[in-house]
């Protein structure tokens, strides 16, 4: 066994949220220079399966760190979307997304953080964590590692909330995706600048919807074509599960040259989405989760922004923690729940409910009373203008409003504050 390295704070995961919490707490505590240090099974530039969309809320966590985008991105302003009810269209005048590739955005991350002082450690998986006398120790690949603090920042399949909460497998969900070649002038995507997400699987039983967004792989225009399902029931690995969902997104996007999909097949990437869940824990001793292997959005799968408010709550914690704050760690665990973030993914939870349940027909219904209410739905999912911290009370009176009198977000932004 190789020596035991010494050091402050240990981040498993150098991904979105693993970056994000070395951000804050650099950005915030710069004598941690050197002190903090990321392990990271990988190397970036790395693959990830992901679509690589950003909402407007993860455009003003880059803002607040002072990251410029630096990477080839597609600018998108509207959102299409076809239910088993019919089809909506929402426009805004800001953008409602921004695609990236998730290879170059966290690089991206990753060369910010090693400016600020992270130290990350590449090709070095961990296996397994203990705690004892106040400290954690991280076993990996590459020998031990010992800090005051961990964050378990390694995805869904975390392998520090295996080894810290335990192994629960129900509540992650799965996506499946694929990138294809397109003519700009041609897909609507491009032409119009939009997402496309299709939902009418949830009439077969499938807990998610399809999805296609514009984006660059080498300069060139692709589609990033996929589906994503809540709660696979089949075994993960079995390919008629891969199967059904595949032929669900050929359906969904008939006219895209799908056809050659198949279960077993290698041009399409599978990978799982660890949903939130109020009844999880979050800390336990010195250890936290952020990020996919806390928990993220369980109606759509987006956890980008989700990864920079764990961060950016997170490195506030550790950093009371260091300035032996004892109780820092578990109002993290309370934040998560009860802060911004988690009164937002409990919605998230509520609404996956309700439009993936049997009685999803009226919910999509419900969903298209009203243009404005569409509008105010996707700015607050959007966390745009910061719209997601509002309490729920505005929120409700928002959307009845406009529901009941069709009155204009501006106006009624005005009347609710
Ligand atoms: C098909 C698909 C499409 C998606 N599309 C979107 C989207 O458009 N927009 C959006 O916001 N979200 C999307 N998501 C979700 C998004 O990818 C995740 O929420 C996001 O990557 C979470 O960041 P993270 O840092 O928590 O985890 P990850 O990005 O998974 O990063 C975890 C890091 O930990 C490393 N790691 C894993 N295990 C270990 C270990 N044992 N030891 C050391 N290192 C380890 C990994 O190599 C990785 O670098 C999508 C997910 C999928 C599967």
């Amino acid at each position: 066994m190789r020596p035991t390295r010494e050091c402050e704070v240990l981040i498993a995961g150098a991904g979105p949220a693993g970056l994000a919490t070395a951000l804050y707490l650099l950005k915030s505590r710069p004598d941690l220079r050197g002190r903090v240090v990321a392990l990271e099974k990988s190397c970036h530039p790395r693959f990830k399966t992901c679509a690589g969309g950003l909402i407007p809320k993860t455009r003003l966590a880059l803002q607040e760190l002072g990251i410029a985008l630096e990477v080839a991105s597609v600018t998108v302003r509207s959102s299409r979307a076809r239910t088993v009810v019919g089809d909506t269209i929402v426009y805004r005048d800001e953008p409602v997304g921004t695609v990236v590739r998730r290879d170059q955005f966290d690089a991206l991350l990753a060369r910010q953080a090693r400016r600020a002082g992270l130290d990350i450690v590449e090709h070095c998986r961990v296996v397994g964590v203990e705690q004892q006398r106040g400290l954690v120790e991280v076993a990996t690949e590459r020998g031990t590692f010992e800090a005051r603090v961990l964050v378990g920042a390694d995805g869904s399949g975390s392998a520090v909330r295996r080894s810290t909460f335990g192994r629960d497998k129900t509540t992650i969900g799965r996506a499946l995706m694929t990138d294809i070649e397109v003519d700009a002038k041609v897909a609507v995507e491009f032409a119009e600048q939009c997402y496309r997400f299709d939902f009418r699987c949830v009439g077969d039983g499938i807990k998610g919807y399809a999805w296609s967004f514009p984006c660059l792989i080498e300069g060139r225009p692709h589609l990033n074509v996929g589906i994503y399902d809540q709660e696979p029931r089949a075994p993960r690995t079995s390919g008629s599960e891969h199967a059904a969902l595949l032929d669900e997104l050929k359906r969904a996007f008939p006219e895209l040259p799908l056809q050659h999909l198949r279960g077993r097949a290698a041009n399409f990437r599978a990978a799982p989405i660890r949903w939130f869940d109020r009844r999880d824990r979050y800390a336990q001793g010195s250890v936290i989760l952020a990020g996919d292997a806390a928990g993220i959005d369980p109606l759509m799968g987006e956890g980008i922004s989700c990864a920079f408010e764990h961060g950016k709550a997170a490195a506030g914690a550790i950093s009371q923690f260091l300035d032996h704050d004892s109780v820092a760690l578990t109002r993290y665990d309370r934040e998560l729940h009860r802060g911004v973030t988690g009164r937002k993914l409990r919605k998230l939870a509520f609404a996956a409910r309700h439009f993936y349940g049997p009685h999803h027909r009226v919910f999509f219904r419900l969903s298209r009373l009203s243009r404005h209410a569409q509008e105010i739905g996707l700015d607050w999912y959007n966390g745009a203008r910061r719209s997601d911290e509002l309490s729920t009370a505005v929120l409700v009176a928002r959307w009845a409003g406009s529901v009941l009198f069709g009155a204009s977000v501006n106006w009624l932004e005005k009347r609710t504050g």
